[in-house]
């Protein structure tokens, strides 16, 4: 297969720096997005591309023992030195093999490829949402606005080891093969991606498009395209014609199918100091209790939950972030637990059986009485999101502040 290639990288509207990074060195090809805040992002993606650069260009092609090296190396660095401590990185990877694709996958940058027209996501999303439509708990639709659909739950170097999905595709004259960081993909709805596909047939123009299409629809992230080109190279590519006669299924994965890590949160009930025991309810700070299953709302409710979502979707966007773990222990709410107003650490979601929170402190405030205040009555059974654990506090207080202005015996 001849292969012809287009690849763009821009920084967006709203970012200071470009944290994004593509490789193209024929015929490897690849997208690595960035995370970990200041100088982070940008170390890692660039780190883990030329450390796979390096392995590649020194004769070894086994893309996997790559990814898993460029791991280390990041997950390295990072544990050396302060200034990128935690940082990591998507990578998406495509090695051409003749007429086949060899595609090492992981984190939320994707593989698209357009075939007689049509528009396919080749790799599966290492993200939270991915993991709700895989059980069924929200639909694909749902999950393109979702809140949380920036969480990632599989990084390049936040962890000594990295499990890669690795998938071979078959690949014919004239198919499409884009890589993008989540900044496109986020941004452009999939129509207008295959529309700009179909329409533009110089692949650096297409590429530029699409740039300019995630810019104008917000560019809120960094966007990274790097777009392949199929085209035979005739009777000679014996290659394409074994694979033709073989009839091997598109796609073929080659995924250890692990379920997502529960999420290791700092349950500490009691185990922190509670500041001031001035306030009643505090003098209740749990003793140690399992978490609670709780009802909570669908995962599509409502203005406050999107307003809350927003506010989880900037937060992210402020700080980078570098892995679900890392960003849950930084998250607060309050919000029900066995009929009380109680304060958690994480946020108010739970994804194939697993609460991505934990219960901090129960307080003594019936939440009966608190829903019965209008104010509170959808914002606190969805969770009120808190910037820490003193404002998760200072929540409290005031809701109990409510609830005994409204009681009637009141004196
Ligand atoms: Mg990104």
């Amino acid at each position: 297969m001849r292969v012809t290639v287009g690849a763009a990288t821009d920084i967006g509207q709203v970012r200071d720096g470009n944290e994004d990074s593509y490789l193209l060195l024929d015929p490897l090809y690849a997208v690595a997005d960035g995370m970990g805040g200041h100088l982070g992002g940008e170390v890692a993606s660039n780190l883990a591309l030329d450390t796979i650069r390096e392995r590649f260009e020194a004769g070894d092609r086994s893309l996997v023992d790559h990814v898993a090296l460029a791991n280390r190396v990041v997950f390295e660095r990072s544990q050396r030195d302060r200034d990128v401590r935690g940082m990591g990185t998507t990578l998406t990877a495509a090695l051409v093999e003749g007429a086949r694709v060899r595609l090492v996958h992981v984190g939320d940058s994707r593989a698209y490829l357009l075939r007689d027209g049509r528009l396919s996501i080749v790799t599966k999303d290492h993200t939270v949402v991915a993991k709700m439509v895989e059980e069924g708990e929200i639909s694909a639709a749902e999950a393109e606005t979702h809140p949380h659909r920036n969480i990632v739950t599989r990084v390049v170097g936040v962890e000594s080891t990295v499990e890669a999905d690795e998938e071979i595709l078959d690949v014919r004259d004239g198919d499409r093969l884009l890589l993008c960081s989540d900044g496109l993909s986020g941004m452009v709805p999939h129509d207008d991606i295959a529309e700009v596909l179909r329409t533009e047939r110089d692949p650096q123009a297409a590429v530029d498009a699409l740039v300019r299409a995630a810019n104008a629809a917000g560019g809120v992230d960094n966007i990274t395209a790097v777009l392949l080109e199929f085209a035979d190279d005739g009777p000679a590519d014996d290659r394409a014609a074994v694979a033709a006669t073989e009839g091997p299924p598109t796609v073929r994965r080659r995924t250890a199918e692990h379920p997502m890590a529960a999420p290791q949160l700092a349950a500490a009930p009691g185990g922190e100091p509670d500041g001031s025991a001035s306030a009643s309810w505090r003098a209740e700070a749990g003793a140690q209790r399992p978490l609670p299953s709780r009802s909570r709302p669908s995962a599509a409710s409502g203005a406050r939950r999107a307003v809350i979502g927003l506010g989880v979707t900037l937060a992210l966007f402020v700080l980078g972030f570098v892995g679900l773990r890392v960003y849950l222990d930084s998250q607060w709410y309050v919000g029900i637990s066995n009929g009380r107003v109680a304060i958690f650490r994480g946020v108010p979601t739970e994804v194939a059986g697993f609460e991505l929170n934990s219960l901090v402190v129960e307080t003594q405030i019936p939440a009966a009485e608190a829903t019965s205040l209008e104010i509170y009555r959808e914002t606190l059974p969805e969770g009120i999101t808190a910037t820490d654990r003193a404002d998760a506090e200072s929540i409290v207080d005031g809701i109990e502040r409510d609830v005994d202005q409204a009681r009637p015996d009141r004196t």
